[in-house]
């Protein structure tokens, strides 16, 4: 059996279909996920085409859950090969209406989720021979700018940095970090807001110089392949998947 991938926020939208392409390819999968009928459908689905999965509900922002998530994972499948920081979550409006829960609550999610787990991981992947991979789930905002979209922009930055960071800390213990800074993916969310008029999609699309969203499949084979041997020299990268957006200055 292939060493374990723990995706956070592995139960839906871009995280359930990481886990899922990590499953094809004969990993286990731990599904670390908040909402639970989420993490327990997508766990189903990947064992009812063949793969294994295993679900932990929690959340990223507790030092206690993660530990329990990490050790379970240990438990089950011996060996962590991969860490998928993907539980993210965005306040959308105007900063001069922020309030200060909303502005933590990013910061918590986004920022000390990804330390915690990466943390955790780190001390539980012995260093030597085998090598292990972070990805994070960044973003476009956190490369550029965007208005009403102030704690998501600085969380996402902060993960980019943080990628760069523990790159460098973690080589020595054969760890390589790299991070996805997707640009629009269509997910069921995106297609609500479109669908509910609270996202202009022409206007995106216009911004956009493929004139297309993303897919959650291309992310989840960006994630397949920064995970595999094939990028052994590469850590501390962002890499951007967003149609040429950040490139159209
Ligand atoms: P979704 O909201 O569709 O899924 C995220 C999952 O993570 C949800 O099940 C959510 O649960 C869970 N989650 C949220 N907070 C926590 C927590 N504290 N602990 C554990 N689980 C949690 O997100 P997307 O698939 O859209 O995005 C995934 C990642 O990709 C995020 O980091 C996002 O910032 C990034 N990204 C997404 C883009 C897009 O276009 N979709 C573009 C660029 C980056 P719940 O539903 O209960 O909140």
């Amino acid at each position: 059996m292939r060493g374990a991938v723990v995706v956070t926020g592995g139960g839906k939208g871009i995280g359930a279909t990481i886990a899922r392409r990590f499953a094809e390819a004969g990993h286990p999968v731990l599904i670390f996920d908040r909402d639970e009928a989420a993490a327990v459908s997508c766990a189903g689905d990947i064992r009812s085409h063949g793969g294994v999965a295993s679900t932990f509900v929690g959340s990223v922002t507790s030092e206690e859950d993660v530990a329990q998530a990490m050790q379970l994972a240990v438990e089950r499948y011996a060996q962590l090969a991969v860490l998928v920081n993907n539980a993210g979550i965005s306040c959308n409006r105007p900063t001069l209406e922020l309030e200060l829960d909303e502005w933590r609550r990013t910061l918590d999610v986004n920022l000390t989720g990804v330390f915690l787990c990466a943390r955790e991981f780190a001390r539980r992947v012995s260093a030597g021979d085998t090598e292990s991979v972070i990805l994070n789930l960044c973003s476009m905002y956190g490369v550029v700018a965007a208005p009403n979209r102030l704690g998501y922009c600085a969380t996402k930055s902060g993960v980019a940095m943080m990628t760069k960071s523990l790159a460098v800390e973690w080589a020595e213990l054969n760890i390589r970090v790299n991070a996805i800074a997707p640009g629009y993916i269509r997910t069921a969310l995106l297609e609500e807001l479109i669908a509910d008029g609270r996202v202009d999609a022409e206007a995106l699309l216009g911004r956009t110089p493929q004139k297309r969203f993303g897919t959650v499949e291309e992310v989840a084979d960006l994630a397949f392949f920064l995970a595999s041997p094939e990028t052994r020299f590469m850590t501390g990268q962002i890499v951007g998947l967003d149609g040429g957006w950040t490139a159209n200055g």
